[in-house]
Order: structure tokens, then C-alpha cells, then sequence
């Protein structure tokens, strides 16, 4: 056994082995260091995520290039570094195209477990949406540059048998990219396609006729919370008691496919008290179209795709005291945003003109006046007008809206589960 050192982790003294990695060290000790270039076979480790952005000695870095040493003051938890973790990681979000719903990887994925781990209800950077191409060339792999993090992981660690490197740095600056050289690439087994498949943290790496698809349930990050009825009781207590006043509440679907309303009814007997204790005004579960009087809450599901959904929108803005964005397509545009990577012009051309599934020798994109006009891209309703809450979800868990509701109209406490929070 290797030389004892004295460390400090948030003010705890930890007896650890000498020279072993401060992550692993901090995780065997109760302490959960982010990351997600760190891989455990990888040496040296890599650095290049820096999600495991932590105080060492005073000084923020990387904790997965550092070896435990006597006397070293390590800092994890304070609101400044739990901040610019979750920056980073909503940083790799804005920059890459994640429409998790249809990603072979969901549920697999360490960037969208980091998302959940870090509670990330939103970017606070705006989406790029840019339009990398997508490589097909390769013969086992396709590579989707759109869902990589250039983690450098396949980049050190993918190589032939003969010690050649697979993948390789192209470009610079933010034009970086993964690029795979082919000739390698046929080398690799199929088995070894897989393992690079498996050690991309992401779904940037696939291998053809290797679904990722696994049972929900059986995911790499799946798991079950167990629900607590403390508050559950507390809120009945208080309906019996008369102490919660009837509200109103407004709804909308704009540039949404009707998910999330469908999730908002899911709530078992919990329906009961919200007939009791709701009132909808405006809203497609009433079909009441316009509004009658102010609303308490209004809820918006989806993003704004055309001039009528601005409309919607701002009216909702005027009418509701508190306006709350569900789900991702409200949020940041979502499945309908994955448009925003192309013109409008060349949208409507795949549409209607060049797709296959259209009907041969088409050479009409529909038009009408009374249609409403498409906008330019799809818009996050945050873009649009002052959006009080979101809640995240593709649709968000139906407890995750009730809750939120119930805390928004009573005040009243509740806590999210992750089974809640997690919506892949
Ligand atoms: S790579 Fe991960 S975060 Fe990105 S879309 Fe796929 S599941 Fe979501
Ligand atoms: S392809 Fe995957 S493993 Fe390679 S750099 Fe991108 S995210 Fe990392």
C-alpha cells in the first residue's frame, strides 16, 4: 500500500493513498464531482470538459488532473462552482444539436445525466443551431458532429490493432471537429466499433445495426424515486380545512404536438382536486377560445412557429399573472426547432417538394392567405415575451406540473423526484 496523505474536501479531513485521482477520491468519500471526459481507464486523464471545475488550493481547475498530495484544500460544493459547472454543461447544450426524444442515446447518454444531476431546467446560453453534416462515410460508424462534445475520449483511446489512431482534431477554434480517418476505421472489428460506440459519452458516435435502444427501465440511468406523501397530506389537510381558494387557470399548445397537456391530465386521483380547486378559462381542455377575465396562471406548451402563435402568446402574457413555459418545445424550441438548422425556404422545399414520401412530380408548396405566415424559425416563448417559470420535460412527468402548479397558485412546499425531473 502507497504513502498516506492528509487532504480536505469542503472542510472534511480525508486520509487518502498518495497520487490517486482527486475524482475518485472525492466519490469514494461521499463528494460527486461532475464530469464527462473522464473516463477511468484514460491516463492521464483528459481536462478538456472541465465540468469537474472545482477550488483546489484557492484556485478553480480541473479536479481530474490532479493527484491527491499532502495538505491539499479542495472546495466542491459552494454556489460559485455549482454555477459554473452548470454553465459548462448548458454551454454544451447551446452549441450542439440534442433533441434528446429522438436520440438513439437517451437514457445512455452522460451529457443528458449530467443535465438531470445538475438540474438543468434551462440554458441560459442561447442555441446556435448549427448545421454540421453528419458523416456516413465511414464503414461501421456514422458519426454525428452535432452531438459531439470534443471530449477527446475516442481521440486517445480508439486505435487499430496495429496502434493507429481512429479519430483525429480537425480545424480549429470553435470550428473544431472529430474527423475519422476511414482507411483505420475499416480496421476496428465489430466489436470495437461498439466499445467506441459505448466509450462516446454522447450519441455522437454510432454504429450501424447496433441499435442503442435498450427497455426503459434496464437504461444506463435509469431508476426509481419512491414518492413521499408528506406534502401530498399537507395540501389535502389544507382543501379539507377550506384554506385553499379556487383559481384560474390558462392553456395553450403553440408549437407543440399536445404531449404535455396530455401529461398535465395524467394524474390520477389527483384530478379530483384540481376540478375542485381549478377553474380553466381559455384553454383547449375546456375549448373555451377566448379569454373571460384575468387568469391566475397561464401555461404554455409549445414554441412559436407562426404569427398566430405570437398572437397567442402575448395575449397570454396580458392575461395571466404568472406565465409558466412546460416542456421543451415551450422552452427552447424542442423537436419543432430541429427546423432552425436550415432556412425556411429549404424546410418548405423538403416538405412539400423533395421528400420521399411526397407525391411524385409535386411542385406546389401550399399556400393561403387565411394560413398563418411561418415565422423564420422556430422561437422558445422566452424569445417572444417574459416567461416567470419553466418546466422542463418531453412532456414534463404529470406530479412534476401538478407540483409546480400547486407551489405556484397555495405556495405550497414540494420536492421534485428524479423520476419526476427525468423525462427521457
Ligand atoms: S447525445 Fe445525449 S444529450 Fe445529446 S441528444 Fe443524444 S441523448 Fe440528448
Ligand atoms: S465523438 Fe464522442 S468521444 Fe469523440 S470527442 Fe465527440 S463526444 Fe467525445
Amino acid at each position: 500500500m502507497g504513502k498516506h496523505v492528509n487532504i480536505t474536501i469542503d472542510g472534511r479531513s480525508i486520509l487518502a493513498e498518495e497520487g490517486r485521482n482527486l475524482v475518485e477520491v472525492a466519490r469514494e468519500n461521499g463528494f460527486f464531482i461532475p464530469t464527462l471526459c473522464y473516463f477511468d481507464h484514460i491516463d492521464p486523464p483528459l481536462g478538456t470538459c472541465r465540468t469537474c471545475t472545482c477550488r483546489i488550493n484557492g484556485k478553480p481547475g480541473p479536479a481530474c488532473t490532479e493527484k491527491v498530495r499532502e495538505g491539499m484544500m479542495v472546495e466542491v460544493n459552494d454556489s460559485e462552482l455549482s454555477d459554473i459547472r452548470k454553465a459548462l454543461v448548458e454551454m454544451m447544450f447551446a452549441e450542439g444539436n440534442h433533441f434528446c426524444p429522438s436520440c438513439e442515446k437517451s437514457g445512455n447518454c452522460d451529457l443528458q445525466h449530467m443535465g438531470y444531476e445538475l438540474g438543468i431546467a434551462i440554458s441560459r446560453f442561447p442555441h446556435l443551431f448549427k448545421d454540421r453534416l453528419i458523416d456516413y462515410n465511414a464503414k461501421r460508424m456514422v458519426l454525428e458532429h452535432n452531438r459531439c462534445i470534443k471530449c477527446m475520449r475516442c481521440v486517445v483511446d480508439v486505435v487499430t490493432d496495429d496502434g493507429k489512431r481512429v479519430f483525429s482534431y480537425q480545424n480549429r477554434g470553435n470550428e473544431t471537429y472529430v474527423g475519422i480517418d476511414y482507411e483505420q476505421e475499416a480496421k476496428l472489428s465489430r466489436a470495437q466499433a461498439v466499445e467506441a460506440m459505448n466509450l462516446c459519452p454522447t450519441g455522437a458516435i454510432m454504429v450501424r445495426g447496433e441499435s442503442m435502444g435498450q427497455p426503459f427501465g434496464e437504461r444506463k440511468f435509469d431508476r426509481n424515486s419512491i414518492r413521499p406523501d408528506y406534502y401530498d397530506k399537507q395540501f389535502k389537510a389544507k382543501k379539507r380545512k377550506g384554506k385553499l381558494t379556487k383559481k384560474t387557470i390558462a392553456t395553450a399548445s403553440l408549437a407543440g404536438c399536445f404531449g404535455c397537456h396530455m401529461s398535465m391530465l395524467d394524474i390520477d386521483t389527483d384530478l379530483l382536486d384540481l376540478v375542485e380547486l381549478v377553474s380553466f378559462d381559455k384553454s383547449p381542455i375546456t375549448d373555451i377560445k377566448n379569454f373571460s377575465k384575468q387568469c391566475d396562471l397561464g401555461i404554455i406548451e409549445g414554441g412559436c412557429c407562426n404569427e398566430e402563435n405570437v398572437e397567442t402568446l402575448r395575449a397570454f402574457r396580458e392575461k395571466c399573472d404568472i406565465l409558466v413555459s412546460v416542456g421543451e418545445c415551450a422552452i427552447w424550441g424542442g423537436l419543432p426547432a430541429m427546423r432552425n438548422t436550415m432556412s425556411l425556404g429549404e424546410c418548405l422545399e423538403e416538405a412539400f417538394l423533395n421528400c420521399v414520401t411526397n407525391e411524385e412530380g409535386n411542385t406546389v408548396i401550399p399556400y393561403d392567405e387565411n394560413l398563418p405566415k411561418l415565422l423564420d424559425k422556430v422561437y422558445s416563448c422566452r424569445e417572444i415575451v417574459k416567461i416567470d417559470y419553466f418546466v422542463p420535460g418531453c412532456p414534463p412527468d404529470a406530479q412534476h406540473i401538478w407540483k409546480a402548479v400547486r407551489n405556484l397558485l397555495w405556495d405550497e412546499n414540494y420536492s421534485i423526484l428524479y423520476s419526476e425531473f427525468k423525462y427521457d
